[in-house]
């Protein structure tokens, strides 16, 4: 960031909120009476869970090298990327910035906060043209870079995450939603360095735990404390919460997810060699694919009758389907059914 302090990049109406943070969990009780907040005395999970998350974000400090007042936490990192917007953009006026192809959420959430959304086209290995982004990076309507890395679709990491945030002079947000696959460094080592860096991160690929719907951000205490402000207080319950620090005590957990994946992998890329209806697979850092396929319309009609699910991408990406990692099981069977074709 050249010269803004976060402060005047945010919303005015925003920066008036107070944050709704229920006496129950601001407070230590040994043993309460608990009448203030209309719930059902009987029942299982009849409670409100905790809104500040306390358990939960002082596990993954641990974990993280970071403060818990440096963690907020979402519905999936999906309802984060839909309140960072609302907090920096104003809506019929500021932009977002992301890279293009690039996870398609970011333009949604734009779009439902009536903020325009400027694409950076990629070039053909996928990488930002940073003559291009410096000619965009002075507009003082564009708030927020949505920097995927590794990035979805295209599965390739973004170098040089320190240029960005150098030079641009609104919210740099680095997606990390796939940097457990891709043995990089994560950006959370920069924030002490960066106030205008948000890294978000996810329980939904390789922990493999989609179903919860928690996601993180790690960013400067300001923006945390900006998020903690327009989050709905409640909005990760007790079972994800519960769920989540189960598996944080589960020593290896993650290494063992991650290696089955990492094997699973290579043995794709190894199998689709000398496929004859493949004609590229471009490198990946994540837990899927792209690839370039001839006769893109019959292969994926011919998968779609075997029931086998993939995510087409062109015509955005001429010719490309995305595909990611399966088990063993569900690998073979794609694997077979290209094979024949
Ligand atoms: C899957 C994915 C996410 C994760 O979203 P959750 O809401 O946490 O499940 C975030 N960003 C990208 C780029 C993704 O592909």
């Amino acid at each position: 960031m050249k010269n803004n302090s976060i402060k005047t990049l945010v919303r005015e109406n925003i920066l008036q909120l107070q944050p709704y943070i229920s006496f129950r969990d601001q407070n230590e009780f040994s043993s309460p009476v608990i009448l203030d907040a209309n719930e059902s005395p009987f029942g299982e999970c009849n409670r409100y869970p905790d809104s500040t998350q306390k358990k939960l974000k002082s596990r993954l400090a641990e974990f993280k090298n970071v403060l818990p007042s440096q963690i907020a936490i979402g519905n999936g990192s999906d309802e984060l990327i839909d309140l960072i917007i609302k907090i920096f953009c104003e809506p019929k006026k500021d932009a977002i910035l992301m890279m293009n192809p690039s996870f398609a959420m970011y333009g949604f959430y734009a779009a439902i906060n009536e903020n325009r959304v400027l694409k950076l086209d990629l070039d053909e290995n996928f990488e930002i043209v940073k003559d291009n982004f410096l000619k965009v990076a002075d507009d003082s309507s564009l708030k927020i870079f949505f920097l995927c890395s590794p990035n979805n679709p295209t599965g390739n990491s973004v170098d040089d995450i320190e240029f960005y945030l150098q030079n641009f002079n609104g919210i740099v947000v680095v997606d990390e939603a796939y940097i457990e696959f891709s043995g990089r460094k994560s950006g959370i080592e920069l924030l002490n360095k960066y106030p205008n860096l948000i890294v978000l991160q996810t329980f939904s690929k390789a922990w493999g735990i989609a179903g919860a719907r928690v996601g993180m951000a790690y960013a400067s205490e300001e923006i945390i404390s900006l998020i903690n402000t327009v989050k709905a207080p409640y909005n990760v319950n007790v079972l994800s919460q519960e769920l989540i620090l189960k598996t944080l005590e589960k020593e290896g957990r993650l290494q063992e997810n991650l290696s089955r994946i990492l094997q699973e992998r290579t043995w794709m890329k190894q199998h689709f060699e000398g496929i004859a209806c493949i004609t590229k697979v471009f490198p990946t850092d994540a837990n899927f694919f792209l690839i370039k396929m001839e006769n893109i319309d019959a292969v994926y009609t011919r998968m779609l009758g075997e029931e086998i699910l993939t995510s087409r991408r062109d015509p955005a990406i001429p010719g490309c389907i995305r595909i990611n990692v399966g088990n063993r099981e569900e690998n073979e069977k794609l694997i077979n059914l290209l094979k024949s074709i």
